[in-house]
């Protein structure tokens, strides 16, 4: 299927804002390969885009388009310290990153970092030193994204209840060292939210070519907002299966409670009563 054109995002911005929504996240791929999406954006002053970049793109137009329009804020992937970065993404990836945050920090451009946290860097991602090197830099926003596995594989990497409870004390120090810096997770604290706040009810993903799905960790989608729009894609039959069925709300044992019930999803997918 075809990526959604720069009209159709464009629509989804302005249907979005008409729903009172304020913060639209910008994932990948690498959302600064889609200029075209970036340049719509921008031009939304009401709503703020946090853009999820591997932080390789960056170049003089970048920073031009980010000083223009002060409601993109990049939020840079990065892993750990230069050898972790490097070893999972790549020789010299570290060092880019860093060129980048220093190009933001100079033209005094509000950026920030996005984290991925597995069980085996929950410890070091979290330590006042680590955040230190990336304040130090003008990073002021930080986003631990919580690993959520897609295999049995990689299941032990994915926090445990302690580990996330371990995360949400950290990060509250972390914001009594750094007042200014904002210190968020996502999915977040899910217990204290009573349940998954996906398929609509706190966010919902849009993929590129414009599967609704209930979370960008959970890719089952059976509208699309080129057919129906951002309401019609709401209220599609998988969304409000979940909504109303309590299916998000049961407790889950880390990772993620609709990969845990895929096979129940599965069923609602095929229009099977459940
Ligand atoms: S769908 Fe899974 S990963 Fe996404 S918010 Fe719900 S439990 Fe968390």
């Amino acid at each position: 299927m075809k990526q959604l054109t720069t009209e159709e995002w464009t629509n989804v911005f302005k249907e979005a804002e008409s729903l009172g929504v304020s913060f639209i996240m910008l994932a990948g791929g690498e959302p600064l390969l889609r200029w075209d999406v970036i340049e719509a954006a921008g031009q939304m002053k009401n709503i703020l885009f946090p853009i999820f970049t591997n932080g390789t793109y960056m170049d003089d137009t970048t920073f031009a388009q980010l000083d223009k329009c002060r409601n993109l804020i990049p939020v840079l992937s990065i892993e750990g310290d230069k050898e972790i970065t490097d070893n999972r993404r790549g020789a010299g990836v570290y060092d880019r990153l860093i060129a980048a945050m220093d190009g933001l920090h100079e033209r005094n451009l509000l950026f920030g970092a996005s984290i991925t946290v597995t069980t085996e860097n929950i410890r070091e991602v979290t330590s006042p030193a680590f955040m230190e090197k990336l304040v130090s830099r003008g990073c002021k926003l930080v986003i631990y994204v919580e690993f959520v596995p897609v295999t049995e594989e990689a299941k032990h990497l994915a926090p445990s209840d302690a580990e996330r409870e371990y995360l949400l004390t950290a990060m509250q120090a972390l914001r009594e060292a750094f007042p200014e810096l904002v210190a968020l997770a996502f999915p977040g604290d899910e217990k204290a939210d009573e349940g998954c706040m996906a398929a609509g009810r706190g966010f919902f993903h849009i993929n590129s070519h414009g599967g609704a799905e209930p979370c960008p960790f959970s890719p089952y989608s059976d509208v699309n907002v080129r057919d129906l729009g951002v309401r019609g894609a709401l209220k599609s039959p998988l969304f409000l299966a979940l909504q109303d069925k309590g299916i998000l709300d049961d407790d889950h044992v880390g990772g993620c409670v609709l990969y845990e019930k895929r096979d129940l999803v599965e069923r609602i997918l095929a229009g099977e009563s459940v």
